[in-house]
């Protein structure tokens, strides 16, 4: 089974795309298999190098919104591309709109070695 910490890798992850086009959101939702069985609704990508945003584990300590003592806000803002599903989007014609945003993000870390194994939001 795949570890909680490859899962974020694979639904969170995206370090080196140059340019975002407006299909970016539905082609990568698809390919990252966020689209299978059902449309995820919301769905944050990250373009950052994997060290920086493993790196927010040893931030700023915060409470996720599940109430979990184990949620780190990165201190610098991140470039990040927020996923959403378009109202009256039905599976499986799962169509997102695609927000480029500058935001500090808030992960769930665990284990050892201690890395993002949640995206809980950004801010
Ligand atoms: O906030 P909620 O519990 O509904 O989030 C469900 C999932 O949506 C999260 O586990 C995360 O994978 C994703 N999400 C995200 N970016 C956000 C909010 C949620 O990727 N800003």
């Amino acid at each position: 089974k795949e570890s909680r910490a490859k899962k974020f890798q694979q639904q969170h992850m995206d370090p080196d795309t140059s340019a975002i086009s407006s299909g970016y959101c539905n082609q990568m939702m698809k390919r990252r298999n966020m689209t299978d069985g059902w449309c995820k609704p919301v769905n944050t990508f990250v373009h950052e190098p994997l060290p920086d945003v493993q790196a927010v584990c040893l931030q700023g300590n915060v409470v996720c919104k599940n109430g979990q003592p184990s949620c780190h806000q990165s201190s610098s803002r991140m470039h990040i591309t927020d996923c959403r599903l378009r109202n009256g989007s039905k599976y499986p014609k799962c169509q997102y709109q695609t927000m480029q945003k500058e935001k500090s993000i808030i992960v769930a870390c665990e284990g050892d070695p201690y890395v993002p194994v949640h995206f809980d939001a950004s801010v």
